[in-house]
């Protein structure tokens, strides 16, 4: 069965692979800036039928690049304690308990931040009198709209609130398992909870870098976190023009696939800063990320096909 299925036509396997199962893809990169979400928006676009998940919630821009037209929207709210001072006996176990330092003792009575709660709920499991109960609290919200034939779903922090991390698990949670087709992940910036949950479900890390050395450190940064998760991930090239590029020598000495490499180009610069889709605007950009779709795509049936091997 193993053996049957690695000598499959690269065709019949990506048809497996890409449309029966279901592949998701994450984009990431170091640091804000480095053309991820040019990437994740553009192999979205060039994919046909496909789904655009905006995890990057405290910037969200892929929505300004799609512009899905009555997006649907859905609130992402958490449980955060509400302390009932009639049933409190100011023990203060509480107060010791949080770790995330959002309670202070006030007067012989727990005080609540509400903003730096992680909504753990342990203190309310913990109280002795029962005098910590769950309220209800917005702190985002997620929009999900059609732009042509991609789904575009994006999430939304809300401004002040500590952590992206309740939109990101409702995002994942609710748009990733079991669903056909390819999703790509437009991922938050650097190497935090955040980006760690979101690659949390992804087949495949497509790690995006800058040809200097800061861009050099910055992709050997995510390349350990994929490696720590044990995902499998390829390189894209971004901002490429004559000389040295540091990320590349990496990539070589490190046996990492390379999917892309994109130009250092003024007119992309100019169609992403008026956010447009720059291989809806020019045939050579959408042939640039056909090509890396086709190698991503390669990429990804061969590491399947390995799977099935193993
Ligand atoms: S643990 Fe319960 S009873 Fe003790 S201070 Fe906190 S809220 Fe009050
Ligand atoms: S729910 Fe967790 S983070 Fe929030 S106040 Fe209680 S212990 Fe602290």
């Amino acid at each position: 069965m193993r053996k049957s299925f690695f000598r499959l036509p690269i065709f019949i396997r990506d048809f497996m692979v890409m449309r029966n199962k279901g592949t998701v893809v994450a984009v990431l990169s170091g640091k804000g800036g480095t053309g991820k979400t040019l990437i994740s928006v553009n192999l979205a676009r060039v994919s046909g039928e496909c789904r655009y998940l905006d995890c990057d919630v405290e910037e969200p821009n892929g929505y300004l690049f799609f512009k899905p037209e009555n997006p649907a929207m859905e609130e992402v709210t958490v449980e955060i304690p509400e302390v009932l001072e009639a049933a409190c006996n100011g023990c203060r176990k509480c107060v010791d308990f949080c770790r995330f330092n959002a309670m202070a003792f006030i007067k012989e009575k727990p005080y609540i931040f509400p903003e730096v709660c992680h909504s753990c709920g342990g203190c309310m499991l913990l109280c002795p009198e029962k005098a910590l109960v769950p309220r209800e609290k917005t702190v985002g919200r997620i929009e999900e709209g059609k732009s042509g034939e991609v789904t575009v779903v994006t999430g939304i922090l809300n401004v002040g609130e500590a952590s992206g991390m309740p939109v990101i698990k409702k995002l994942t949670g609710k748009y990733l398992p079991d669903q056909p087709g390819l999703t790509f992940i437009d991922c938050p910036p650097g190497s935090a909870c955040t980006v760690m949950e979101s690659i949390r479900k992804a087949d495949y890390c497509i790690l995006v870098a800058e040809p200097t050395l800061f861009g050099e450190h910055n992709l050997r940064m995510v390349y350990d976190l994929t490696g720590f998760f044990k995902k499998r991930s390829g390189v894209v090239l971004n901002k490429c023009s004559d000389g040295t590029n540091p990320s590349e020598d990496f990539c070589r000495e490190n046996h990492i696939p390379v999917l892309g490499r994109i130009p250092f180009d003024m007119t992309l610069g100019i169609l992403t800063s008026d956010a447009k889709i720059a291989a809806d605007e020019k045939p050579e950009f959408a042939d640039l990320f056909k090509d890396i779709l086709e190698n991503l795509k390669k990429e990804v049936s061969d590491e399947a096909a390995l799977d099935s091997e193993r």
